[in-house]
């Protein structure tokens, strides 16, 4: 059974005190909550070990929004996959738009990135999706369908089981433009047939594949009621305790 999950991404927002104090009305709220998902956070990296040691982890996953796809060296500036096990953080965001439209990710770095982060133990989050000129054009399912197959394929059918997927149309992300429910579903349903042809269709239904795109409290419900979408991957939304919370109770 795949499990449904609402995972924040922070992007480049907070403080550090200003995320540590989010996380900790995070973790009271879902104390009181009743709630059918697994939780994650994607804080920077600066905050992540503070933000482990004041969450319960078995109720808020950590995760980061990026690692290297080194293991270590004179790499200045970049965090690998070692060091962000070393926080308690248990996820990683791979292969996020952002990541390749502002810092160059080429999907061949997302595979390596993959690979060390389910050699670590780490859960990989990796992030698909078109920009609008590929939606436009009518090419999406081009577009996906390679990223999926570059960056995933390669595993065998186990270390397939231990990634997340997340469908996030570029056009969607940050844009307060979200994808139709329909338009979802047409994905994330292409991309369930994608896997299972390639690892069947018990590993095809086991795997979470989440939304993204500018997901909030009022479509939340919508989207996660499509039989292939199991989740949302949430960005302006995860910054505010209640918003985000209006999401993780939308299943
Ligand atoms: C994201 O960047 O992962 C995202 C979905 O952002 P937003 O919800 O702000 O569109």
């Amino acid at each position: 059974m795949r499990k449904n999950i609402v995972a924040g991404n922070w992007k480049m927002n907070m403080t550090l005190p200003e995320g540590v104090a989010l996380a900790k009305e995070l973790n009271e709220k879902l104390k009181s909550a009743e709630t059918n998902c697994d939780v994650i956070i994607a804080p920077p990296f600066t905050h992540l070990a503070s933000i482990v040691a004041v969450v319960d982890t078995n109720r808020i996953k950590v995760a980061a929004q990026t690692c290297s796809n080194k293991v270590s060296g004179a790499f200045t500036g970049e965090v690998s996959p070692d060091m962000v096990k070393s926080t308690g953080a248990t996820a990683v965001i791979l292969g996020h738009s952002e990541r390749r439209q502002f810092f160059g990710v080429t999907d061949e770095q997302v595979k390596e990135k993959v690979d060390l982060v389910i050699e670590r133990g780490m859960t990989p989050i990796v992030c698909i999706g078109e920009n609008l000129e590929q939606r436009e054009k009518g090419i999406y399912f081009d577009v996906i369908g390679t990223q999926v197959k570059k960056a995933l394929f390669h595993l065998n059918p186990d270390d397939f089981r231990k990634v997340i997927l997340a469908y996030e149309p570029v056009w969607a992300i940050g844009t307060g433009k979200t994808a139709t429910a329909e338009q979802a579903e047409e994905v994330h349903s292409f991309v369930r047939k994608l896997i299972a042809s390639q690892y069947g269709t018990q590993v095809a239904d086991d795997t979470t594949i989440l939304y993204g795109g500018s997901c909030k409290p009022s479509n939340a419900r919508e989207l996660f009621s499509q039989p292939d979408v199991d989740g949302g991957l949430i960005g302006g939304a995860s910054l505010k305790a209640d918003d985000f919370m209006g999401i993780i109770t939308a299943f």
